[in-house]
């Protein structure tokens, strides 16, 4: 029987596969270049309803293959263009950045070389390009040269991680009981993590998938500038100690979602020195201020915490996904290192080889580490701060710019870092209407294409935010989507006269 031929399908040596491979990604470049040329919107807009019609349209398959050339036609439309376009200037809904050309190039290269992260054998120079990078973070950081970290695939594993491993390490501490071992302990329906009412939503997951329950997590009221108050928190303390509750765990929240505020670090280290607690700083979003000159102070004293969540797909602009878990001690990693005889023996140790796996919740794991990698190599530092503080100082001027409008109401009264957060409210409409208002200015601006912005809730009514992290971005772009906004809002109140 002859070998079927599967020459063009992969990458190798042979002609058939260097001609296959050149020729795919030149339909692809020539295919993407002509499309970008032709985005003038964020969105081309279309119902749920439609675009699914349109995507079921192109889910069915021949026995034997069609070409490379006509599938990407007959995706163009229905899924390419009909995807939302994170790289248009007025895409500012999310922290879902624009990605960086290098960091594109690299997922390129991850692709073609598919090392796997777990063990030094699948993944030789890589775990080394990696172990790099974590260097790297911990000296940006100043963390000690005990710490350590590894690559995941965002925030959410980052603040899982330090999660689990301040709850191990209490257990351990508290009542020398192994949680890897023998689960959870009897005190367990006990433990607390505090963290600001502002924090992210996966501290509660984190919680939940940890079988401490939603419930392990009580928050702390924030301040006029919408950080965790201090006073609020000692008292907290002190009420669950009281209660005969065991706190373990601060999370201080270094970038808020909707605010972009930045919890007070060192308070919090000494707040969590004081009662024994692990400090874990999730700085999923402000992160990235560490490479800005003008902003890095507002992370001063990061380094006090016992763990850290980086993401390097928003404000370090990597295409997703991308992030890093940060620790102080290394030898917290215990808490999650498993030796499977085929991949990580502990004969690797003695041998001093690395496997990440050991470090990681992850098994087979993407060489994320080289986006970041080279997108600083081509950038470099300097100039990668300054497209932050670009982004910063977009948004101070579209807040003052918001304060000064009539018929707006501005949220964020200092940006800390590129979150706009407001409505509009036409006197004429009345506090329920406001909120309609608003949620339906959003939807319009979603489908028309005129901006893809945010809304949120503050204080239990409906405002819109910006989340500006396209350096690209200009202050044209912000007054057209601000008069854009103007114009539907005189649409809804009294048919497209003035505003009152
Ligand atoms: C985005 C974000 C997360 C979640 O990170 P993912 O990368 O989406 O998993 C957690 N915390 C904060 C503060 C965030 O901004």
């Amino acid at each position: 029987m002859n070998r079927p031929n599967f020459d063009s399908y992969f990458l190798h040596q042979g002609e058939k596969g260097l001609h296959a491979y050149k020729a795919g990604m030149t339909l692809l470049t020539e295919g993407i270049t002509a499309l970008y040329k032709k985005i003038d919107r964020p969105f081309r807009g279309g119902t749920p309803d439609a675009l699914q019609k349109q995507v079921e349209g192109v889910l069915s398959f021949t026995q034997d293959g069609q070409a490379f050339e006509d599938v990407l036609s007959e995706i163009e439309g229905p899924v390419v263009q009909s995807s939302l376009h994170v790289s248009h200037e007025r895409s500012m809904a999310h922290l879902h950045c624009p990605p960086l050309l290098p960091g594109i190039m690299a997922e390129n290269i991850i692709a073609v070389l598919n090392q796997s992260m777990d063990s030094w054998d699948q993944s030789p120079s890589a775990t080394y390009l990696e172990e790099g990078m974590v260097d790297w973070l911990k000296r940006l950081i100043g963390y000690p040269e005990s710490s350590d970290g590894v690559f995941t695939s965002g925030g959410t594993q980052s603040n899982y991680m330090g999660l689990l491993l301040a709850r191990d390490s209490y257990c351990f501490k508290m009542w020398k009981h192994d949680v890897k071992e023998d689960g959870l302990p009897e005190g367990a329906h006990r433990l607390r993590i505090l963290c600001s009412e502002e924090a992210h939503f996966t501290v509660k997951k984190s919680a939940s998938q940890l079988g401490l329950g939603e419930k392990a997590v009580v928050t702390v009221p924030s301040d006029r500038e919408r950080r965790m108050s201090m006073p609020d928190l000692k008292r907290i303390l002190n009420e669950l100690k009281g209660e005969g509750l065991l706190p373990f765990a601060l999370v201080a929240t270094c970038g808020t979602t909707d605010f972009g505020s930045i919890d007070a670090l060192q308070a919090s280290a000494t707040i969590a020195k004081e009662h024994g607690l692990w400090l874990h700083a999730d700085a999923a979003f402000g992160g990235a201020l560490l490479l800005s000159d003008k902003h890095r102070t507002k992370l001063d004293g990061l380094y006090y915490a016992d763990s850290i969540t980086i993401d390097f797909h928003k404000l370090w602009y990597q295409p997703i996904s991308c992030g890093a878990f940060m620790v102080k001690a290394r030898e917290s990693f215990r808490f999650i290192a498993h030796h499977a005889a085929y991949l990580n023996p502990m004969e690797d140790e003695h041998e001093g080889i690395e496997n990440l796996v050991n470090k990681s919740v992850q098994t087979t794991r993407r060489f994320d580490a080289l986006k970041i990698y080279l997108s600083l190599k081509v950038i470099g530092l300097r100039r990668f701060g300054e497209m932050i503080d670009h982004t910063l100082e977009l948004a101070g001027y579209t807040a003052e710019l918001i304060r000064t409008m009539d018929h707006f109401e501005l949220k964020t009264q200092h940006p800390e870092i590129n979150t706009v957060v407001f409505r509009i409210r036409p006197l004429s409409l009345k506090e329920e209407e406001v909120n309609g208002l608003n949620r339906s200015i959003q939807q319009q601006l979603y489908q028309d294409g005129g901006g893809v912005i945010a809304k949120t809730s503050v204080e239990g009514v409906t405002c819109l935010k910006l989340t500006l992290l396209n350096p690209r971005t200009s202050k044209d772009d912000i007054h057209q989507l601000l008069s854009d906004i103007e114009r539907k809002a005189r649409q809804f109140t009294n048919g497209g006269k003035a505003l009152v």
